[in-house]
């Protein structure tokens, strides 16, 4: 660093100088002892001058012993100057520049002293790694001026409330470790601390005529729970704010085995559906749509499965939300998507197909346009395709929502309303959107015949429905007794168990040849779909 005089260096002029200014002070010493007494005499007339030379060598010693003390004061304050300029360069390097917390780098040795200083005194260390939940969002929404300043306020609350010798960092570009040494019997007051923190950094921020807001997720290790090594429990405090974070934010976690167990099990999950989707792991199933009052047989739900040669079957309620997660959503709803036209290919023509999609699908403005350019490709007929939209999605953006329905309907394929009723949707909303149908969420249909609540409210989604002009399926039909209960209202679907579980395209095939629903089929005498043919429950 600039300016700084190594030590060794600084050791070799300093002893330099002193060398030069003890030799003179001895030559002065000798050469006075020699010049002074005879010079006094001379001056006194009592005696000869001294020798002129030995006058020149003693005054020359004066000058050097001077000199010699006039350059160790300058080398003393050379050395003062640069040992600031070390302590400063030390400290830039061992901080972080936006928020003045300390750094990746100088955590960990800061938090082996603090260790230390904890063991002798019988306390253990808390780990607490903190992550502002929506730090993305600000940044990319508000500038990175923004998620600066969201960072800059997070850093002084947090210090704020920080305990006496208790370490902050800044270890990620979102995430901060509070180091601090407890009592091992009692971990309250470091709940309570985090409780203080996520309540703290969570308080909106007045920037520029905006709010901008942050919640904080806190994963907690000690130093007494295994390993007491740093980088260990900064790994276990990690592990633990992820649980936190996947617990729904702005919550509190102590790191536990489990948690390891969990996130190892997680990360096998993702590599196996990478693969899996690659290798077409990912297969569509079929769950058939009867129609009520015909009983006939309508369509078929496609509800996707993932046969993993080392886990087994998994249901989407699993690997959705994780595609979602990492990003595979849309790779992955593609190919079954693909595979579920071409199959419907073989059935008969009268019978449709319902796909669901997902939210990250929704927000894609260009969903509408894949999605035609696979039916383009399978040269399936739109009108004979239903996308489901879940209720509890609509709320993230009604705006492209509507777009995205209103493009879908162009080209002619149909839209329904899945899982009404637990979505809380408002009557304008419905309205706003002009969905072609609606699904009541099984909730509400499967104890049905005991249930007069449930009696009013299916009685009352089914009026909406013939309000605005959208028919209702109901789903999750189990037994006998509900396909009964059904029966005292009109214009139906149903879809559940009762009629079988959802199964592959094979199985599918299978059955409808039995019905003679197939486009292979020999016998060209049987009936087209609608006279009177009635699906039997199976
Ligand atoms: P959903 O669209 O509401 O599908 C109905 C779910 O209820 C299916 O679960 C189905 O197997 C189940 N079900 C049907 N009848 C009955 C019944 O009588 N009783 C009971 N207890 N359950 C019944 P599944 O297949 O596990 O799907 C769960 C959800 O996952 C689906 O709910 C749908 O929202 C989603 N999903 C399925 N496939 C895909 C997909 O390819 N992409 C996306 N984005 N989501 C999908
Ligand atoms: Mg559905
Ligand atoms: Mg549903």
């Amino acid at each position: 660093m600039a300016g700084a005089v190594p030590e060794s260096e600084e050791l070799r002029r300093n002893g330099l100088t002193l060398g030069v200014a003890l030799a003179a002070i001895a030559l002065l010493v000798l050469t006075g002892l020699q010049v002074i007494p005879p010079l006094v005499a001379g001056l006194l007339g009592e005696d000869e001058a001294p020798d002129q030379l030995l006058v020149s060598a003693m005054l020359l010693n004066i000058a050097l012993v001077l000199f010699g003390w006039r350059r160790l004061s300058m080398l003393r304050a050379e050395v003062v100057h640069s040992r600031a300029a070390a302590a400063t360069a030390r400290e830039l390097a061992e901080t972080d520049a936006l928020t003045g917390c300390l750094n990746r780098r100088s955590i960990h040795r800061a938090a082996q002293d603090l260790l230390r200083k904890a063991q002798a005194r019988q306390q253990v260390l808390a780990i607490a790694m903190l992550d502002l939940d929506n730090f993305k969002h600000v940044n990319d929404l508000h500038s990175h001026q923004a998620g600066d300043v969201l960072l800059r306020t997070a850093a002084e609350r947090l210090r704020h409330h920080l305990p006496p010798e208790a370490l902050l960092a800044r270890v990620g570009g979102d995430e901060f470790v509070c180091i601090t040494a407890f009592d091992p019997q009692n971990p309250e007051p470091i709940e309570r601390l985090a409780a203080i923190w996520i309540e703290q950094v969570g308080q909106k921020i007045a920037w520029n005529g905006i709010e901008l807001e942050a919640s904080v997720s806190v994963g907690l290790s000690r130093s007494d729970d295994g390993d007491a090594d740093v980088e260990t429990m900064l790994h276990k405090a990690d592990i633990a704010m992820f649980h936190a974070k996947r617990q729904g934010r702005n919550q509190i976690a102590w790191f536990s085995l489990t948690m390891e167990n969990e996130l190892r099990f997680r990360s096998a999950l993702e590599t196996g559906m990478r693969r899996g989707i690659i290798q077409g792991e990912f297969v569509p199933y079929y769950e058939k749509q009867i129609d009520l009052a015909s009983g006939e047989l309508v369509g078929f739900e496609m509800l996707a499965r993932w046969l993993s040669p080392t886990l087994g079957k998994i249901g989407p309620d699993i690997f959705i939300p994780i595609a979602e997660e990492i990003g595979a959503i849309a790779d992955l709803s593609e190919a079954v998507i693909r595979q579920a036209l071409r199959d419907a290919q073989q059935w008969d023509p009268g019978l449709t197909l319902a796909v669901n999609i997902s939210p990250v699908q929704l927000r894609d403005p260009w969903f509408a346009q894949k999605l035609l350019k696979m039916l383009v490709e399978t040269n399936f007929p739109p009108h004979r395709l239903e996308i489901e939209i879940t209720e509890s999605n609509l709320h993230e953006n009604i705006g492209l929502v509507r777009t995205m329905i209103t493009s879908l309907k162009n080209q002619g394929i149909r839209v329904s309303l899945d899982d009404f009723g637990t979505g809380y949707s408002s009557l304008a909303q419905l309205r706003s959107l002009p969905f072609d149908r609606i699904k009541i969420d099984r909730s509400f249909i499967t104890n049905l015949p005991e249930s007069s609540e449930n009696q009013a409210i299916v009685r009352s989604i089914i009026s909406l429905g013939q309000g605005l002009g959208m028919p209702v399926t109901a789903e999750g039909v189990e037994t006998e007794a509900v396909l009964a209960a059904l029966a005292n209202f009109q214009g139906l679907k149903a879809q559940g168990y009762l009629y079988g579980h959802p199964e592959p395209a094979d199985a599918t095939l299978d059955a409808l040849r039995e019905l003679h629903l197939t486009l292979d089929r020999t016998d060209v005498d049987t009936p087209p779909l609608d006279t009177g043919k009635h699906f039997r429950a199976a």
